[in-house]
């Protein structure tokens, strides 16, 4: 069994997804958590799913596109400082590249990007000299685009995987930063497109289209508590010498 006991983890995007199911993971596994979303209701959600696990539990609203705010949570954090960190928000938001203006722009790359940089300095700050597990969540579109209308989210996830190799190198004595890519995972977040797709008759346009799945080895979506349990080992001691490594969840999409 993987264990988590006496480790305090700090996962964003807690109120969803990929960042639920993590939670539920890493509080099975005895870890104290600080889930962060924007949506309060989906984090009381979340709180409820975990509780009976025991462990400390708290919950902090937060946009992190706003730097102003990541850091003011790290001051809220004084005196319980985690020890894992899961950059795991993000936003796929679809609109055509010829289209997208600089606000909308912007607003991606803060939230997927920025915000991650912002945590993860935060973070090494702290943790450099005590040691620590950062865990960032990339995308098979970084590294394969194959939905029209995401360059902006593939830009922002390429990104996201530069930095988290930048910090394993340079940190790699005390704090171990690995990427997760997940594929087609079957959250709300996707459910929500599909459903949107499928109303305007759409899911040709956003490439979310069957030839997804015929691409897929497995031949299926996965679920978010496929990607939660490799976040759950990446945290652990298990993967002591685990550190810059990209690890696909995807169902072999990426060796297709
Ligand atoms: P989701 O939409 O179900 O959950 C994402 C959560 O992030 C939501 O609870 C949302 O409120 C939160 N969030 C968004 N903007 C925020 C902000 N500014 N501040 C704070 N919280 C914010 O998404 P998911 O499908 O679970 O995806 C989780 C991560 O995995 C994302 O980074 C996504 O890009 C990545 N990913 C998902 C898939 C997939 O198929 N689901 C595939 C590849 C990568």
């Amino acid at each position: 069994l993987i264990s988590l006991k006496g480790k305090r983890a700090l996962i964003t995007g807690a109120a969803s997804g990929i960042g639920r199911a993590t939670a539920i993971r890493f509080a099975e596994a005895g870890a104290d958590l600080e889930l962060v979303d924007l949506n309060e209701s989906g984090l009381e959600e979340t709180k409820a799913l975990v509780e009976e696990f025991g462990v400390d539990v708290n919950l902090h609203r937060v946009d992190l596109s706003r730097k102003v705010e990541v850091d003011a949570l790290w001051e809220v954090l004084r005196g319980r400082e985690p020890t894992v960190l899961v950059n795991n928000a993000g936003v796929y938001w679809f609109k055509d590249f010829t289209e997208v203006d600089e606000g909308f722009y912007e607003k991606v790359m803060a939230i997927n990007l920025h915000s991650v940089f912002w945590m993860c300095q935060n973070f090494v700050r702290l943790r450099k000299e005590r040691g620590g597990v950062i865990i960032n969540v990339s995308s098979i579109e970084a590294f394969l685009p194959f939905a029209k209308g995401l360059a902006h989210y593939d830009a922002a996830k390429l990104g996201v995987v530069a930095l988290t190799r930048a910090i394993a190198r340079e940190y790699g004595k005390r704090i171990r930063a690995n990427v997760v890519v997940p594929g087609g995972i079957e959250t709300e977040g996707v459910r929500r497109l599909k459903k949107e797709a499928i109303m305007k008759l759409d899911m040709e346009k956003i490439g979310m289209s069957f030839n997804f799945n015929a691409r897929l080895p497995v031949g299926r979506f996965g679920e978010p508590d496929e990607v939660a349990r490799v976040v759950l080992f990446l945290a652990s001691d298990l993967a002591s010498y685990v550190n810059g490594a990209i690890i696909p969840v995807d169902g072999g999409f990426l060796s297709t």
